[in-house]
């Protein structure tokens, strides 16, 4: 193992700090301007122009008709889901390995997640894995796709970029169109990479992103739902926004909805954001660059994206021979004051998911015991 080797090299490259993070929000461009902007004219909340102007500079960027700002990435997810049609008592398809919040926004709509494996090359949900499960558990009937097994409606898939890494999209996207299951893409962490040269998120039915203060660009809290189906659009906005109906002073609903629409405060700071991306891409793509070369130097293997695809390199990660290797490099790193930190623990192993339907999930802890994220700061 060459862990002293690492340290070294790391902490060279960030030489002006003590505590090397994994990632912090930069700004240096219009951020402070556009939110003072908004505490000047006092429109901070839920009234004024910044919402629209980042709505519509992401759904540019992404391509996308549309694009629907939100508090966060988890309420997008939850808002998105609910208007594809997912309802009580329905499935969600999903990976094994994601963040929590993946899983919880189905729980949110009152459906189950079904955990399926991932693939080792792009680390998100494996298409090959779900054309096996449907063909063991699938079953086409009048309105949809139902799990044999539970009887229970497949409502909706929903794959996750695994930090900017696309999914085999095509792949999945045939599987999931010979079923009738619409996709809905966790581009969470996924803003700015490309699958075939298109921006991933816009190739499901709807796509989320996340703007937290640990991802690619931040609003300090905010997430975004795009899509090209303009119902289901305005399905999002009307919910997202309490579900009141248009009228000049009536306070009207015309069904439950949710306060969760971003502040334009948070969407001011998007605003500024927005038009760094491309910098903070630029970075990203340089660092990995870096790193990609050296641990190629040394034999580890440095996670890098796939043909015809982009990451965005929002986390970068090593891949460890087994368990044992990848301990020990996160206690030596650690204790340097180098964040390291390991992919997530399979979601069906927290206690609140552990009785959910899963598959053999042999990807998926192959490489919960490899994968490290090293410091993707730049
Ligand atoms: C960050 C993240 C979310 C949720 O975003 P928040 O804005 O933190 O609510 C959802 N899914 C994935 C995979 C994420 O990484």
């Amino acid at each position: 193992m060459y862990n002293n080797e690492i340290i070294k090299f790391i902490k060279n490259k960030f030489s002006e700090k003590t505590q090397i993070p994994l990632h912090e929000p930069k700004f240096f461009g219009n951020e402070k301007k556009y939110v003072l902007d908004t505490i000047n004219s006092t429109f901070v909340s839920s009234i004024g122009s910044y919402v629209d102007r980042l709505e519509e500079m992401t759904s540019n960027y992404i391509n996308s008709s549309r694009a629907i700002a939100t508090v966060n990435g988890t309420s997008a997810l939850q808002v998105a889901l609910r208007s594809i049609g997912v309802k009580y008592g329905d499935e969600v398809i999903t990976q094994g390995l994601t963040f929590i919040a993946t899983a919880n926004s189905i729980i949110y709509n009152g459906a189950s997640p079904v955990f399926l494996d991932v693939d080792k090359d792009t680390m998100g949900l494996s298409p090959n894995a779900v054309k096996i499960f449907l063909e063991e558990f699938g079953e086409l009937r009048g309105d949809g796709c139902y799990n044999k097994k539970t009887n229970r409606k497949i409502s909706a898939c929903m794959p996750m970029h695994t930090f900017g890494f696309p999914v085999h999209l095509k792949e999945l996207l045939k599987v999931c169109n010979e079923w009738g299951i619409p996709i809905l893409e966790d581009a969470a962490e996924a803003l700015g990479s490309l699958y075939n040269s298109k921006k991933v998120g816009n190739f499901g039915l709807m796509g989320v992103f996340s703007f937290n203060g640990n991802k690619i660009i931040t609003t300090g809290g905010g997430g975004l739902i795009v899509t090209n189906d303009n119902n289901l659009a305005d399905k999002c906005k009307h919910l997202t926004t309490t579900a009141k109906t248009l009228h000049p002073y009536e306070f009207i609903h015309d069904e439950i909805g949710y306060n969760f629409r971003m502040p334009n405060i948070n969407a001011a700071l998007g605003c500024g954001q927005m038009e760094n991306l491309n910098i903070l891409l630029e970075n990203k793509r340089k660092l990995a660059h870096e790193y990609s070369e050296y641990f190629e130097s040394i034999g580890i293997n440095f996670r890098k994206e796939l043909p015809d695809t982009k990451a965005n390199y929002w986390l970068m990660c090593l891949q460890f021979e087994d368990k044992k290797e990848r301990d020990l490099f996160l206690k030596e790193t650690n204790e340097e004051n180098i964040m390291t930190r390991p992919i997530w623990q399979l979601i069906f192993k927290n206690t609140p998911y552990k009785d959910f339907q899963t598959d053999c999930q042999k990807n998926a802890i192959f490489l919960q015991d490899r994968i490290v994220n090293i410091p993707s700061n730049i």
